[in-house]
């Protein structure tokens, strides 16, 4: 990613986006692994959107299968989710990760806010804690995107208090990578084998292949 400060924009969250985030990094501690199978399934409706949107736009095919690379990096304390799916314009990352809380993640708040603590933790399975549980893992989470059809690609980033980045990045191919750095108290995510473990538990439904790689970057 190349940058300068001049081409970094800030944002302030929703308001409702950072009433959310605060529930959930504060309310699901104990369930903080599923931050792993939202990550993964956000990745898999991407490349399910971009297989979609390729049968009447043949040019925007997926360049193979369609694989969500999972990347531990110990030494750099990165857990990156990478995914080769339809991306997210400049204003898709403002909007779908800053501004607007998705209705699945606003009912979820709902409840939450409504249950009593004990409750909580089986809420979890019932609905789609979404992208902001990354920040019960990470410190800062960044998003670099690069939507089908553009050659344009963006970084959001965010230490998920009050506000987030916009800045000009590049990518390769179309696609997502999720980078997050990883809380001192969260370094069990880092190891390839408890992330196995996690997959296997909440994403064996999901039909795309998923690898996990050592120290990948
Ligand atoms: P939900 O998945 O319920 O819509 P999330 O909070 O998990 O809510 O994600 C918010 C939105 O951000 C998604 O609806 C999608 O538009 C966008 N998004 C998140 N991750 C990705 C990704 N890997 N690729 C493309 N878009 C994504
Ligand atoms: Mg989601």
């Amino acid at each position: 990613m190349t940058e300068t400060a001049t081409q970094v924009e800030r944002h302030g969250f929703g308001a409702e986006v950072g009433r959310l985030l605060d529930l959930v990094v504060h309310s699901l501690y104990s369930e903080r692994e599923i931050f792993l199978r939202e990550l993964v399934a956000n990745a898999a409706d991407a490349i399910d959107r971009r297989r979609f949107e390729s049968l009447t736009h043949p040019a925007l095919a997926l360049p193979e299968a369609g694989t969500i690379r999972i990347l531990p990096h110990k030494p750099d304390r990165t857990l990156t989710i990478a995914d080769c799916g339809l991306g997210m314009s400049r204003e898709e990352l403002v909007d779908h990760l800053g501004t607007i809380a998705r209705s699945g993640t606003r009912a979820f708040g709902q409840k939450l806010a409504d249950a009593k603590p004990e409750e909580r933790p089986s809420l979890i399975g019932q609905f789609g804690v979404g992208f902001y549980s990354a920040f019960m893992v990470a410190d800062r989470v960044e998003v670099t995107s690069r939507k089908v059809g553009s050659d344009e690609a963006w970084t959001w980033a965010s230490a998920g208090e009050g506000e987030f980045t916009i800045a000009p990045a590049s990518r390769e191919e179309p696609g997502t990578d999720v980078v997050l750095h990883i809380k001192a108290d969260a370094e069990e995510y880092l190891d390839p084998l408890r992330l196995e473990t996690i997959v296997r538990k909440w994403a064996d439904h999901i039909t795309i292949p998923i690898t996990i790689e050592r120290d990948g970057k």
